[in-house]
C-alpha cells in the first residue's frame, strides 16, 4: 500500500459535550496520510470543538463514538501521547511562555519525542526552517510568544509545525485576523509542510486565502455538530457565493 492511501484519521459517530451541553452530535470524518481536508461551517457549528476534542483537551468531553489515529485508539491517549503520535493543533490563541526561548522550547519538544539531535544540527535545522518562513533569526532566542504580535505568534506556530513534522496538523482559523504579510508566511509554511514534508492537513477556515497555494483533496461542511456534506474544492466557491443557507434550511 502506498503512503498516500494509508488511513491516518477515522472519526466515527463522535459525540462531544462542552460544559454538559452536547456540541458534536455524531460526527464522521476519514482522512488518509498526506491528504488535505478543509472544514467550513458557520460560527458556533462545532469546528473548534472538533479540533480540541481530537487533541484531547479535557474541557471537551467525548460522550460516545470512536476516533483512531493510524489505527490506534486516539481517545485513549493523553494530550502528550497524541502529540508524540504525530498530531499537531494550531490554536486560535497561542499562549505566552516566559523564560523559555523558541529554540529551547522546540528542542525539548523534539527530545520529548525521543529524537536525539545535536545542538549544532538542531540550530541548523531551525535556521533553515526560519529561512523558509522568512523569519528573522533573532526570534529563535526570544521567549516564546512573549510580546509577539498576532502575526508573529502565528509564524512561531508554523515554525513549530515545520520543526515537529507532525503526521497530521489541524489548523484552526490560522489565517484569521492576520495582516497580509503574516498570511503569506503562514501560506508558505503550510505549503512547505504539505509539499516537502508530505503531512496531512485538516484546515478549519472561514477565509480561503491560505488555501490558494495548496492542493485540497476534500471539503467538508460542518453544521450543527455534524458533517453534512463533503465535496471537492469547488464546494469552496459554492460556499463563498451562496453561504451555508441550504444546509441550515435542511437542518430545520
Ligand atoms: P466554531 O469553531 O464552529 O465557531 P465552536 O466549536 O467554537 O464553534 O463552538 C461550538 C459551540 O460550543 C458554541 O455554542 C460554543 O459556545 C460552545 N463552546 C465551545 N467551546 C466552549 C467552551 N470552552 N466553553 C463553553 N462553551 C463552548
Ligand atoms: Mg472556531
Amino acid at each position: 500500500m502506498s503512503q498516500n492511501t494509508m488511513e491516518i484519521l477515522n472519526v466515527k459517530d463522535l459525540v462531544v459535550n462542552v460544559e454538559d451541553k452536547e456540541i458534536l452530535h455524531g460526527l464522521n470524518l476519514r482522512m488518509n496520510a498526506g491528504e488535505t481536508h478543509v472544514i467550513m461551517g458557520p460560527n458556533g457549528a462545532g469546528k473548534s470543538t472538533l479540533g480540541h476534542a481530537l487533541m484531547g483537551n479535557p474541557k471537551y468531553e467525548v460522550i460516545s463514538g470512536e476516533a483512531t489515529f493510524e489505527g490506534e485508539d486516539l481517545l485513549d491517549m493523553d494530550v502528550h501521547k497524541r502529540s508524540q503520535a504525530g498530531l499537531y493543533l494550531s490554536f486560535q490563541n497561542p499562549i505566552e511562555v516566559p523564560g523559555i526561548s523558541i529554540s529551547n522550547f522546540l528542542r525539548s519538544a523534539l527530545e520529548q519525542r525521543g529524537e536525539k539531535i545535536s545542538l549544532w544540527n538542531f540550530r541548523k535545522a531551525l535556521k533553515a526552517q526560519m529561512e523558509v518562513l522568512q523569519m528573522d533569526k533573532s526570534y529563535m532566542d526570544r521567549d516564546l510568544n512573549v510580546g509577539f504580535s498576532g502575526g508573529e505568534k502565528k509564524k512561531a506556530e508554523i515554525l513549530q509545525m515545520l520543526m515537529l513534522k507532525p503526521k497530521l496538523a489541524i489548523l484552526d482559523e490560522t489565517d484569521s485576523g492576520l495582516d497580509v504579510d503574516a498570511v503569506r508566511t503562514v501560506s508558505v509554511g503550510v505549503e512547505e509542510y504539505q509539499k516537502n514534508q508530505n503531512g496531512a492537513l485538516l484546515i478549519i477556515t472561514h477565509s480561503t486565502k491560505i488555501l490558494e497555494a495548496l492542493k485540497v483533496d476534500y471539503v467538508h461542511i460542518l453544521v450543527n455538530g455534524r458533517i453534512v456534506d463533503t465535496g471537492d474544492v469547488s464546494l469552496i466557491d459554492d460556499i463563498n457565493e451562496n453561504g451555508f443557507e441550504r444546509y441550515l434550511k435542511a437542518e430545520n
